[in-house]
């Protein structure tokens, strides 16, 4: 049985973060990383909390592509704190920090029988990327390597879209999150597990990232950009929650743990490959998959006189985004150099076969095939 989950409340638009003074007393655990501090958003979140008379305790250690090591201090601090509510202010490394400080306090607690009640877990994303503040994902790193976890407790009661707090995400940011969303989008448009549900959010996800990005991108403080890329980020999110993933994710986990390319980077590096692939272009005969790209493409106005147009002109497409927000689209650009790749395909590919992601490609990879994609 296919089922589409809606479960965080999504309370959007500039200024939303006032939803803030609607909480009653008690005790937060608010969870963020030293840029917010220093740009005095965690500050605005503390004022508002204070005026409602809700005591708090701040965890401002998140690094991006959070290590197991952040995490387990912030299961500490979090046991200590014993919270009414859970506030996680950020891009998707601190959402994704805050959800496995959640699961892995809860689970600790009832190992130990401790008494312990779920806190309201409120997600406040300050990039629009990863969509993390309405899925039931969170990436850590351990040894270098991502770990995706996926468990329902890790899903946030509430997601606040404030794009007030992205006017500050510097242009090459706003550009590789906003492939990430691309990036979501697309995946679960082409998911095995894509409903008419999944596709509806994705749809429009495409269709706003292709609409903003570039204004997002040229003028930060362009609002309505800045809106509507931060609503594309939620939707997307909300496709993929639903509708999983694929290897344009599984590959760019494997490259982002060993080489720390941000995620949404990769993710955009290997997006034309891996469109390519999955629609088998190969192939003298359509495939599903490569009709489910060209209907991208038409919603987007592209040429579409036939399947093998649509796919190539979506393509296309993709790659006069990446130029249009100067967004490196080799890995020379990136300063990997030729050898160290080489010597890293093997257990890159291995990783990537390996990642959950990889269940739900449309089109099911071996080893030589992922090897090819990753060196293209
Ligand atoms: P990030 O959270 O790692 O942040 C990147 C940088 O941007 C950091 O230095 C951060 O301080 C800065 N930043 C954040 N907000 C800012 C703002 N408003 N102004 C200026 N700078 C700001 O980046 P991200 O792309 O949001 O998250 C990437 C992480 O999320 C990766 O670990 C990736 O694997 C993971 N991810 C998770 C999911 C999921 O479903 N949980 C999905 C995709 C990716």
């Amino acid at each position: 049985m296919k089922k589409f989950s809606m479960k965080p409340k999504v309370v959007f638009e500039a200024g939303s973060i006032k939803y803030l003074s609607t909480l009653k007393k008690g005790k937060a655990f608010v969870i963020t990383d030293p840029f917010m501090i220093k740009a005095g958003f965690a500050a605005k979140i503390l004022e508002l909390l204070v005026s409602n008379e809700i005591e708090y305790t701040l965890f401002s250690d998140i690094k991006p592509d959070p290590p197991i090591e952040t995490v387990s201090l912030g299961v500490e601090q979090m046991i200590k704190a014993a919270p009414d509510m859970l506030i996680a202010l950020g891009g998707g490394s601190t959402i994704d920090a805050a959800k496995a400080i959640l699961m892995f306090t809860q689970d600790l607690s009832k190992k130990s029988g401790v008494p312990y009640k779920r806190p309201k877990f409120i997600a406040i994303p300050t990039t629009s990327g990863t969509g993390s503040e309405v899925t039931s994902f969170s990436v850590i790193t351990v040894n270098n390597q991502k770990v995706p976890l996926v468990h329902l407790d890790m899903l946030p009661d509430v997601a606040i879209i404030d794009a007030d707090l992205v006017k500050t995400v510097p242009p090459q940011i706003t550009a590789d999150t906003a492939m990430d969303v691309l990036t979501h989008a697309f995946e679960a448009y082409v998911s095995k597990k894509a409903s008419d549900y999944s596709d509806a959010m994705a749809e429009k996800a495409v269709k706003l990232v292709f609409a903003y990005i570039v204004r997002a991108y040229k003028n930060g403080n362009d609002i309505e950009a800045r809106e509507r890329l931060h609503n594309a980020s939620c939707l997307a999110g909300m496709a993929f929650n639903n509708a999983m993933l694929g290897i344009n994710h599984s590959i760019a986990h494997a490259m982002g743990g060993v080489f720390h390319i941000p995620h949404g980077r990769a993710n955009a590096i290997l997006m034309p490959h891996v469109i390519a692939y999955n629609a088998n272009l190969e192939s003298e005969t359509d495939t599903v998959t490569a009709a489910r790209y060209a209907e991208l493409a038409k919603i987007l106005g592209l040429p579409t006189r036939s399947v093998r147009e649509g796919v190539l002109s979506l393509i296309c497409a993709v790659k006069i985004l990446l130029a249009e927000t100067n967004t490196p689209m080799t890995l020379k650009d990136l300063g990997i150099s030729k050898d160290d790749f080489i010597q890293k395909v093997d257990a890159l590919a291995d990783a990537a076969l390996a990642d959950k992601c990889t269940d739900t490609n449309p089109r099911k990879p071996n080893k030589e095939e992922i090897v090819k994609i990753i060196m293209s």
